[in-house]
């Protein structure tokens, strides 16, 4: 009865390209058929994602991967470096060639193919190192994606920013595409993960009704959603939950004058805790978490720079604060950046940066 319920919700417009037009972005029926011509001329495609992959990086490129393969098409995934260990449960992580490890290998795949698509990535400077390779090659490209001003680059763009996540707006590609039978719960398993990750765990605001409503779909297809969840978040080596609790009793700063939390961790103490990729996700959220604030921010010495992670929880828009002062950008709400200065000097430039716009983030 209930999948009767929501099949009749979904399936209300016959024209698959207005299927969801009424409630967001979509590409038209003329940007559809360029895409399926590229996909259907395609010998060799590649699919690609931003430096430190998040679970809608590999879930919506895992994804991709599952439905192009089963349409027999010859397909790689590529992506910069390590895949954090929760994420690489999904199917098909397995084959996927990090950067990083194999540079040869990749940049050659690279140089070959004539189709890439660019996943849950706006510019190709997020690709870190593959971004030359990426940039010389004679592919055409492919960008489905929602953060903020996305380059100019791809033939078709698929630029939602209101999206929830990349995963969302694959699920509507896939289904323009003419191929939503290909989504299997593996497949269906890789979207769901990116949504829900991406999402905040369906809290965040661009969740939309239509959100659910594909949730909904992936579910009745098979997807396991709390073996997602547990995945994702019931797989916690032991040092990773020390280094949260390290992290929130020895290292949070309130700036109550400010509304803005931070959170800082040096290169010494991530190996005290024998820091891997992902260890530290969710700790900006933590931050902002705290009563009255507003502005987060989360601070990671690595080798040569400071990656950091800006969260707000109102109208604050970090992704203007990421793109004008730490050479990044992102969401209204999430975005990121980095510093190639000292952490201490670069903690201290937050800090006064803050207190600058005190106003605007209390008022916010
Ligand atoms: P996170 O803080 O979780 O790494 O990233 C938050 C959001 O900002 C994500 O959507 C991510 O893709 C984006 N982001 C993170 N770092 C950067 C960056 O250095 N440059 C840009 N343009 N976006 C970033
Ligand atoms: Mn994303």
């Amino acid at each position: 009865m209930i999948q009767n319920a929501i099949a009749s919700l979904f399936y209300t417009h016959s024209n698959p390209t207005s299927t969801f037009a009424h409630m967001s972005l979509s590409l038209n029926a003329g940007q559809v058929a360029k895409a399926k011509q590229l996909i259907s001329e395609a010998k060799s495609i590649v699919i690609t994602t931003h430096k430190s992959p998040d679970g809608d990086a590999i879930g919506s490129s895992l994804a991709l991967y599952l439905v192009l393969k089963s349409m027999g098409k010859k397909t790689t995934v590529i992506v910069p470096d390590d895949i954090p260990e929760y994420l690489q449960w999904m199917k098909g992580c397995d084959e996927i060639v990090v950067h990083f490890h194999h540079k040869e290998k990749a940049e050659a795949i690279v140089a070959d193919a004539d189709l890439i698509f660019m996943l849950d990535h706006n510019h190709l400077s997020r690709t870190g190192d593959m971004e030359n390779g990426l940039r010389n090659a004679k592919a055409d490209f492919i960008l489905v994606d929602h953060h903020q001003q996305p380059e100019q680059f791809a033939k078709v763009i698929y630029s939602d920013t209101a999206s929830c996540s990349t995963c969302e707006m694959l699920y509507k590609f896939i289904v323009w595409l003419g191929e939503k039978e290909r989504i299997d719960p593996y497949t269906g398993e890789c979207l769901y993960c990116g949504i829900m990750t991406d999402s905040g765990s369906f809290r965040f605001p661009a969740v939309t009704a239509e959100t659910h409503l594909i949730a909904a779909n992936l579910i009745e297809r098979g997807v396991d959603h709390a073996q997602i969840h547990r995945e994702i978040f019931d797989t916690n080596p032991k040092d990773r939950l020390k280094l949260m609790g390290y992290a929130l009793n020895e290292k949070l700063e309130v700036m109550e004058d400010c509304a803005t939390a931070i959170i800082s961790l040096t290169q010494d103490e991530l190996k005290r805790f024998n820091y891997r990729p992902g260890d530290t996700e969710g700790l900006a959220n933590q931050a902002l978490s705290v009563k009255g604030i507003k502005l987060a921010a989360f601070f990671r010495e690595g080798n040569n720079e400071i990656k950091i992670s800006f969260r707000s929880k109102s109208s604050f828009d970090v992704n203007q604060l990421a793109r004008e002062g730490w050479k990044g950008g992102g969401h209204v709400n999430a975005a990121g950046g980095s510093s190639t200065d000292t952490l201490e000097n670069t903690l201290n430039t937050f800090r006064q940066q803050a207190r600058s716009l005190s106003s605007s983030i209390i008022n916010s």
